[in-house]
Protein backbone atom coordinates (compact mmCIF):
# COMPACT_ATOMS: atom_id res chain seq x y z
CA UNK A 1 0.00 0.00 0.00
CA UNK A 2 1.59 3.42 -1.18
CA UNK A 3 2.14 5.50 1.81
CA UNK A 4 2.06 9.02 1.55
CA UNK A 5 3.25 11.71 3.77
CA UNK A 6 0.94 14.68 3.77
CA UNK A 7 3.32 17.04 5.43
CA UNK A 8 5.07 17.32 1.68
CA UNK A 9 2.21 17.73 -0.48
CA UNK A 10 2.59 20.12 -2.99
CA UNK A 11 0.29 23.08 -2.63
CA UNK A 12 -1.54 25.12 -4.93
CA UNK A 13 -2.55 28.34 -5.31
CA UNK A 14 -5.77 28.68 -5.60
CA UNK A 15 -6.53 31.25 -8.13
CA UNK A 16 -3.89 30.19 -10.72
CA UNK A 17 -3.05 27.03 -9.56
CA UNK A 18 0.64 27.00 -9.62
CA UNK A 19 2.88 25.15 -7.36
CA UNK A 20 4.09 26.62 -4.14
CA UNK A 21 7.08 26.10 -1.84
CA UNK A 22 5.46 27.03 1.77
CA UNK A 23 7.72 30.23 2.29
CA UNK A 24 5.78 31.36 -0.52
CA UNK A 25 2.26 30.70 0.89
CA UNK A 26 -0.25 33.23 2.25
CA UNK A 27 -3.85 31.78 3.22
CA UNK A 28 -7.14 33.34 2.44
CA UNK A 29 -8.83 33.35 5.46
CA UNK A 30 -12.31 33.18 3.83
CA UNK A 31 -11.59 29.85 1.81
CA UNK A 32 -8.65 28.81 4.02
CA UNK A 33 -6.41 27.62 0.66
CA UNK A 34 -3.41 28.54 0.03
CA UNK A 35 -2.64 31.61 -2.20
CA UNK A 36 0.44 32.87 -3.94
CA UNK A 37 2.14 36.19 -3.98
CA UNK A 38 1.04 37.20 -6.89
CA UNK A 39 -2.08 36.29 -6.87
CA UNK A 40 -3.01 37.79 -3.52
CA UNK A 41 -5.27 40.81 -3.13
CA UNK A 42 -5.53 40.20 -6.36
CA UNK A 43 -9.15 40.66 -8.50
CA UNK A 44 -8.78 37.61 -9.46
CA UNK A 45 -8.59 36.40 -6.16
CA UNK A 46 -11.54 37.62 -5.29
CA UNK A 47 -13.31 36.40 -8.09
CA UNK A 48 -12.47 32.78 -7.48
CA UNK A 49 -12.82 33.27 -3.76
CA UNK A 50 -16.57 34.11 -4.55
CA UNK A 51 -16.73 31.18 -6.81
CA UNK A 52 -15.83 28.89 -3.98
CA UNK A 53 -17.82 30.34 -1.37
CA UNK A 54 -20.58 30.34 -4.18
CA UNK A 55 -20.55 26.60 -5.06
CA UNK A 56 -20.05 26.02 -0.97
CA UNK A 57 -23.08 27.90 -0.61
CA UNK A 58 -25.02 25.45 -3.25
CA UNK A 59 -23.43 22.25 -1.25
CA UNK A 60 -24.67 23.05 2.10
CA UNK A 61 -28.30 23.11 3.34
CA UNK A 62 -27.43 24.56 7.05
CA UNK A 63 -28.70 28.10 6.20
CA UNK A 64 -25.82 29.43 8.35
CA UNK A 65 -24.87 32.08 6.05
ZN1 LIG B 1 -1.53 32.37 -7.81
Amino acid sequence: MPHKNYNTKPLKCFVCEKSLQVIDIEYNNRVNLPVCNTCSGSAAEVDKEKELLEGLADGFVCGCI
